[in-house]
């Protein structure tokens, strides 16, 4: 089954792919480290999303629709992580999962109060190399702030508090229309996790959902 985690930025689905793909054996598409990858090459696709990543705002859904198409013809269940944001995209989404004759995913949706989102983005510690994060208290970064493998470990450009709220004020100008499309279509096929929760109860609760089978999609 594929999984979609939807929710605030911070809320835990990087940290939540990382665990759940392992166990369930699904492969984690983050649109986030998709573009960032893109933006470090410096190519087309990088050029074309590098003042959306600067500023907080949503890549164009074409761009992003694209790299996504690409990720589902690589086969494997997959984890989306930060996509859809939009409608469009989930609607797309809905049409490439039917094209290729799969069941419905499963919504993972993520709850987070902004002030929650603040302090998570604001001590966020990352690995450019393996996508691990850490926290400043929930979870703190080895010495010296270089990770287990010898990576050192980054604060990344778009964690800073006018770029949090700008990205936090994008989530929340989208996320309605994106829920009201799921509900209809998903039905049971949505969980909502209470993001404050420690890592391993907001992970007991998705990894609950995944003994439920996949129904055919619906619109
Ligand atoms: P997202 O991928 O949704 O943007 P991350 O997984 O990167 O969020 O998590 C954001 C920050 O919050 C990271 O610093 C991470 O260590 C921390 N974090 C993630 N889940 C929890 C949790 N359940 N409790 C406390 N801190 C968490
Ligand atoms: P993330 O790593 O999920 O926090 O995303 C970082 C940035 O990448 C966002 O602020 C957007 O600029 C861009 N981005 C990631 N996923 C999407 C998406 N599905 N649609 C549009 N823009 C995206």
């Amino acid at each position: 089954m594929d999984v979609i985690f939807f929710g605030p930025p911070g809320a835990g689905k990087g940290t939540q792919a990382k665990i759940l793909q392992q166990r369930f054996g699904l492969r984690q598409v983050s649109t986030g480290d998709l573009l960032r990858e893109h933006r470090r090459r410096e190519d087309e696709i990088g050029r074309r999303a590098q003042a959306y990543l600067d500023r907080g705002l949503l890549v164009p859904d074409d761009v992003i629709i694209d790299i996504v198409r690409a990720e589902i013809d690589r086969g494997d269940d997959l984890l989306f992580d930060g996509f859809p944001r939009t409608r469009a995209q989930a609607e797309a989404l809905t049409g490439l999962l039917q094209e290729r004759g799969k069941g419905l995913p499963l919504l993972v949706v993520f709850n987070l109060d902004k002030e929650e989102v603040f302090r998570r983005l604001m001590g966020r510690w990352t690995n450019p190399r393996t996508g691990r994060v850490y926290h400043d208290i929930y979870d703190p970064p080895p010495p010296n702030k270089i990770d287990v493998d010898g990576t050192p470990l980054v604060r990344r450009a778009d964690d800073q508090p006018e770029t949090i709220q700008t990205r936090y004020d994008v989530y929340r100008n989208e996320a309605e229309e994106l829920l009201d499309y799921y509900r209809r279509s998903l039905g049971d096929n949505i969980v909502e996790v209470d993001a404050r929760s420690p890592v391993d109860v907001v992970s007991g609760k998705i990894a609950g959902k995944f003994s439920a089978p996949p129904r055919s999609l619906r619109q």
